[in-house]
């Protein structure tokens, strides 16, 4: 295999400085395919993470990779890195675990008979759908895995390689519920370069949704983190709304920014960098926590409920097995304090 000769040497001291902290790391590898990012190939002991008592549809998740390459400046999930004593700011999005072995351990785990074959969901941590999947090919066997075990699942991806396994998710939606939400919260290619560089282009992401759509699944478009005053006025939503209408969004839940400890420098250092005249007001308006003011989340939403309305998308309801936390930002595993549901769609 190519990537052998690509070896980094777990034992050599200070190749990294949490790899001791990587259970189960057989090897790490980088290849010019992937130009500055490392993949830390682990054997999982587990699969199924229990996520108990969240507000969340589902009880479940399994996440097949740690850290990101979309590397989007406001990912939720960046504080878990932490743990691997990797930073959470350029690490996060070059440093990235996987878990190669995650479908032989969940198909063990499901069948055990104590297993309850509640709702799995993929997606609420970290993108199954990032580059690397095209490489390391997780997805398949986990939504075989699931699918054959009677288990509901549930995917929520930026990625557009989720269009690859659409056969297999259409065939499993014969025998389980199967959801499937797609992440795009601007329209404004430019913005999104910038923001989140190594996830797939706006328009990339539209022909996603009408693929799924194509595929007779329904599909729920997360259109989140909505950006106070970079991607939240009434012109821009009403445009990606209606170009969610026309793909065949099934559903859209919209969801303010939530700049948690350990995602807020990273992002605040890209504002000031691209925006430094929006600096004071972020300030002020995530100055009591993680959410924006109640002022401004009441004002966001007495917007959008209309938009949502003329779009068709403000009485549809989503399904239990459908995400419904922010892209990723769900980071149940990690989550703080819960906010309630109209603060998380708000
Ligand atoms: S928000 Fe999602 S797609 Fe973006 S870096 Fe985080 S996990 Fe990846």
């Amino acid at each position: 295999m190519r990537w052998a000769g690509q070896r980094i040497d777990a034992e050599t001291p200070g190749t990294l400085p949490g790899l001791g902290l990587i259970a189960g790391l057989v090897r790490s590898v980088t290849t010019p395919e992937f130009q500055g990012i490392t993949f830390h190939e682990v054997l999982a002991r587990s699969a199924l993470n229990s996520v108990p008592g969240t507000a969340l549809p589902f009880n479940w998740t399994v996440n097949p990779y740690r850290g990101c390459s979309h590397a989007c400046r406001y990912c939720f999930a960046r504080p878990t890195h932490k743990y691997l004593e990797l930073d959470t700011g350029l690490d996060f999005d070059r440093q990235i675990v996987v878990k190669t072995n995650v479908a032989d351990v969940l198909r063990r785990e499901l069948a055990r008979p104590s297993w309850s074959r509640e709702p799995v969901a993929l997606g609420t941590n970290t993108d199954p759908y990032q580059r690397a999947e095209g490489r390391y090919r997780l997805m398949p066997g986990i939504i075989d895995a699931l699918a054959s075990s009677g288990t509901p699942l549930s995917v929520l991806t930026k990625g557009t390689l989720l269009r690859r396994d659409l056969g297999l998710l259409s065939a499993a939606s014969a025998e389980v519920s199967v959801g499937i939400a797609v992440s795009l919260a601007l329209g404004d290619e430019e913005l999104r370069r910038r923001l989140e560089p190594g996830v797939p282009s706006v328009r990339g992401r539209l022909d996603l949704i009408r693929a799924i759509r194509d595929a007779g699944l329904p599909c729920s478009v997360m259109v989140a983190p909505v950006l106070p005053w970079l991607t939240d006025s009434t012109d821009q939503l009403d445009q990606l709304l209606a170009q969610l209408s026309e793909a065949g969004a099934t559903g859209v839940t919209p969801l303010v920014l939530h700049l948690r400890p350990g995602v807020k420098d990273w992002f605040m250092q890209w504002l000031a960098h691209d925006h430094p005249n929006l600096v004071g007001r972020y300030e002020s308006l995530y100055a009591h926590g993680s959410y924006a003011s109640p002022s401004y989340r009441k004002a966001f939403e007495e917007k959008a409920r209309p938009l949502l309305d003329k779009h068709g998308f403000g009485r549809r309801s989503r399904h239990r097995s459908e995400p419904i936390d922010g892209m990723h930002s769900g980071t149940v595993e990690t989550l703080g304090p819960k906010p309630s549901t109209q603060e998380r769609l708000f």
